[in-house]
């Protein structure tokens, strides 16, 4: 039988960067074993459904380059539509395929109807916790005849379907966390079918994986005090158990689970931000599995041929963005020019600035290699466009003076205006002429190149002047020198 793996998350409306991590190691885990992988959308919880959020899942997932083979898509004309051959891929399609699995739990007397009111159990479960006992659904409407189920069904009395729990032990293989025991007498009877018609997560889950021939769940650690209802509904319904893996959780650093209250877990603002999709991946896949000691940097591919569920951590993952961020700016340094310039004009677009792209791209090229997020563009092109105040101070190398620094630069400047363009062209040839002109004169590098660099930008940091001069061009190089020169004078004398 092929692997087959799925991602089953809920629409509530965004991509948890756990859900992610989940999504990678199914992806990857399918990829690898040359099998298949699912995606499906489990909306049983109406009260959680969020409109758009099943468009939206697809569409973070095709950015975050998680293809699947099977599941919900989105059409041409912006309808859903769906691929595979074991849908619907929509648990809220699936009501009459659980609801008819429910009966065949209650024929086999796996199952009961459950009549209880909301408020006879919340006066039970008040009643044992003051008795101090854990609130198990006491089985009342286990006692009820046939002709009294009849009864109240006749009468239209609303009702659920729970699972009734067999005495004994539940035990299986996880993938990660080995040999693991349940003592069934831990669990209440769940509760199966609402009284909406709707399944619960525990029967869809198992109906759905059984359908969907599903050998292998990935999940998250949450989920597994759920398992044993899960292994009984398989071993109710006489059906093969796939194997699981549950994940350890996404921490933050005080080692509590990541949530979305604390804000940055969501794949879709991080996108915005503007990680690279392939650092995310990269991040939130070491997040717990690393394959090799010595190496953080791993494209798809190699993640796919490495990956080997058995090396996943059973300890939590602490989600370090300072580390995502080093990662993001490794993957930014790679990209070519063409490739970055391309990236971030919407972001300097969204920001409402208007540049030439030729500007843009030559600042992509100089500044690559201080961009952590392709954002940072927004904020790198402002002493470009415009040359920002600055203070005179910042002219001045710290090993001279005022005086020194307007000499400098003046000199400077009359060498730059006799230089063609041509010599101007590349950051090279600018660092070549000005290089040759420093050591033709037996001048100090600092001496010529500070106050030169801080005249360019207006800054104490910032790329060397030879890139300034190059992506400036000339006159406007020169303008900014004449500018440096003109504050200076004006100021006290030296420091
Ligand atoms: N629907 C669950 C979630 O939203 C997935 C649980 C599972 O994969 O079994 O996380």
């Amino acid at each position: 039988m092929p692997i087959r793996t799925r991602f089953a998350p809920s629409p509530t409306g965004y991509l948890h960067i756990g859900g992610l991590r989940s999504a990678l190691y199914s992806y990857f885990f399918a990829r690898k074993h040359h099998g298949q992988f699912l995606l499906r959308i489990e909306d049983t919880d109406q009260n959680r459904y969020v409109p758009g959020s099943v468009e939206n899942l697809i569409k973070v997932l095709a950015q975050v380059g998680v293809d699947y083979d099977e599941g919900p898509i989105i059409n041409t004309d912006g309808s859903l539509g769906e691929k595979g051959e074991f849908g619907p891929y929509a648990q809220s399609g699936r009501l009459a395929l659980y609801q008819e699995h429910v009966r065949i739990l209650v024929e086999k007397g796996s199952a009961y109807y459950c009549f209880c009111s909301e408020e006879r159990l919340e006066t039970m479960h008040k009643e044992l916790a003051l008795a101090k006992l854990s609130p198990k659904y006491d089985r009342a409407c286990l006692k009820l005849s046939p002709e009294e189920i009849q009864t109240k069904l006749a009468a239209g009395e609303k009702y659920v379907i729970r699972l009734q729990i067999p005495d004994g032990i539940s035990e299986f293989d996880d993938l990660i966390r080995g040999h693991i025991k349940f003592n069934n007498a831990d669990s209440d009877d769940p509760i199966i079918l609402k009284s909406d018609g709707f399944p619960t997560y525990h029967l869809a889950v198992v109906v759905d994986d059984h359908f969907m021939n599903i050998t292998h769940a990935f999940r998250g650690e949450e989920w597994l005090p759920s398992t044993p209802k899960h292994l009984i509904l398989y071993k109710a319904f006489g059906w093969e158990i796939p194997k699981f893996a549950h994940l350890p959780q996404v921490l933050n650093k005080d080692k509590k689970k990541l949530s979305k209250r604390q804000g940055d877990v969501v794949v879709e603002d991080f996108l915005k931000k503007g990680y690279l999709p392939e650092a995310l991946n990269n991040y939130m896949a070491l997040c717990g599995f690393n394959p090799k000691a010595d190496q953080e940097i791993y494209t798809q591919q190699e993640f796919i041929e490495l990956f080997d569920i058995e090396k996943v951590n059973k300890a939590g993952a602490v989600f370090d963005v300072e580390k995502l961020n080093w990662m993001n700016s490794q993957y930014i340094h790679k990209l070519s020019v063409d490739d970055l310039t391309a990236l971030c004009l919407p972001y300097v677009t969204e920001a409402g600035k208007t540049i030439e792209e030729s500007l843009l791209k030559k600042i992509c090229t100089v500044e690559r290699e201080r961009l952590v997020l392709l954002s940072d563009i927004v904020e790198k092109i402002d002493s470009y466009i415009k040359l920002p105040d600055y203070e005179a101070e910042i002219l001045v190398w710290k090993k001279s003076s005022r005086e020194e620094a307007l000499v400098q630069l003046e000199n400077t400047r009359t060498f730059i205006e006799s230089q063609n363009e041509e010599n101007l062209s590349s950051t090279e040839l600018v660092e070549k002429v000005i290089r040759g002109y420093i050591e033709s004169n037996g001048l100090q590098n600092g001496a010529v190149l500070w106050p030169l660099r801080a005249a360019l930008s207006g800054s104490a940091t910032s790329p060397s002047p030879f890139e300034l001069i190059w992506v400036l061009g000339k006159d406007e190089s020169l303008s900014r020198i004449k500018q440096a020169i003109e504050k200076l004078p004006s100021t006290p004398s030296s420091p």
